[in-house]
């Protein structure tokens, strides 16, 4: 008999019914280290006290107006966002898919708004992972998201993620924009050459079209910048942002150039959710803290140790761990052993890292993480890794 909850989660029969910056208490009261953040999500951990406030202030004053007046918040985290960014402006959203749906829109009313309506195609990258809707799974093509689900939305080409002349050999006088994650996440945290980044910029550049970025899963501090692009010392037309911008509220925007969001005036998109006074007075207290002074030089510096402390967990694991990768606190462990049983000696170990493709585990941790906040989940990956090897002697007898 199907469950109450439609069964699209392989889930993990846990329960959590709280949280204390790194930590989730299950149902028994078992206490859990969490490296995933709820996917990148919760960036300053579980139930952060200046998150909590901003919450609970604004949840006593109002919840919803929808977007037919203007929302005190909504242009407080606008602002902030407009400073810190390349962005002159934005549209919020409530996930991430709904960010990038609102990405693509606006690449080809960009070009449509120019007299050019017939470039409406966007170059997107294979094993990439832009959200669940019906435009975004046909944007990342990938047969998992895919399957059964057709006809797709047209106006899609698949370049291979890193390749050049892979992008050139599909621009056409219908080409739009390229979207691409610049590290991808879902895709067991791949991250392209710089150069690059900074090639497609030139393509983009070159040929009329707009340089998307998918940054719902590297943004806001994760990587060691405010925004990872920011490595690559380029700078996309159109970014969608989400998971890390609530710290754990449900919030997303679409962020653009002045240039690029030239065609979406009033009327042409909307939303009744989007930008609500609740979760942008979560994402202001996020901005904040995230660009406060000497956060995330903290996180760079946690980054470099605890990246340290992995490769030493590598070599003491040859047959469970193969190699680190990613950048900031966005890391991904290719496994030697499979990353699901890798994934459930954690659980054992009271431990949460979070599965990705190519075979890989992601550390995502809080970015307020501490030094010895750090020593206690290695000390957790090491046991996972020691019950993990002790089940690999069992099978070869
Ligand atoms: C999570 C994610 C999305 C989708 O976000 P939702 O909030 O689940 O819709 C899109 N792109 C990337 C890179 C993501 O990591």
């Amino acid at each position: 008999m199907i469950t109450p909850v439609l069964p699209t989660y392989a889930r993990a029969p846990l329960a959590f019914v709280e949280g204390q910056g790194p930590w989730l208490i299950d149902e028994k009261g078992d206490r859990y280290f969490d490296l995933g953040a709820g996917i990148a999500v919760n960036v300053l951990g579980h139930a952060n006290p200046t998150l909590v406030s901003a919450l609970e202030d604004q949840a006593r004053r109002l919840w919803h107006t929808s977007n037919l007046y203007r929302i005190p918040n909504q242009e407080k985290l606008a602002e902030l966002l407009v400073e810190h960014t390349f962005a002159d402006t934005m549209f919020f959203t409530n996930s991430g898919a709904e960010a990038m749906e609102c990405a693509i829109k606006m690449a080809r009313k960009f070009h449509s708004h120019a007299g050019n309506p017939e470039r409406f195609r966007v170059i997107t990258f294979e094993g990439s992972f832009h959200g669940r809707t019906l435009a975004t799974i046909s944007a990342a093509g990938g047969e998992k998201l895919t399957k059964g689900f057709g006809p797709l939305l047209p106006g899609f080409d698949h370049a291979v993620y890193g390749d050049l002349e892979s992008v050139k050999a599909l621009i056409g006088p219908e080409t739009a924009a390229i979207a691409i994650e610049p590290i991808l996440g879902e895709g067991g945290i791949i991250q392209p050459e710089r150069a690059f980044l900074k090639a497609l910029r030139e393509i983009c550049d070159a040929e009329g079209l707009l340089l998307i970025m998918d940054e719902i899963q590297t943004g806001v501090g994760r990587t060691g910048k405010l925004f990872a692009h920011e490595w690559a010392g380029v700078t996309p037309d159109i970014m969608a942002i989400a998971k890390g911008i609530g710290g754990g509220f449900p919030l997303g925007a679409c962020l653009a150039t002045e240039r690029a969001a030239a065609g979406m005036t009033a009327g042409t998109h909307g939303s009744t959710y989007g930008g609500n006074p609740l979760g942008c007075a979560v994402g202001v207290a996020v901005m904040e803290t995230v660009t406060g002074p000497g956060f995330l030089e903290e996180v760079n510096r946690l980054a470099g140790a605890l990246r340290q402390k992995l490769e030493g967990l590598i070599s003491a694991h040859p047959t469970v761990l193969e190699s680190v990768r990613g950048e900031g606190l966005m890391i991904g462990i290719r496994c030697k052993a499979a990353n699901m049983d890798v994934v459930n000696a954690g659980y054992d170990a009271r431990l949460l890292v979070v599965p990705a493709a190519d075979n890989a585990i992601r550390l995502l941790p809080p970015l307020n993480i501490t030094d010895a906040e750090i020593d206690e989940a290695m000390a957790r990956l090491d046991a996972a890794c020691v019950a993990v090897e002790a089940a690999q002697r069992e099978a070869a007898g």
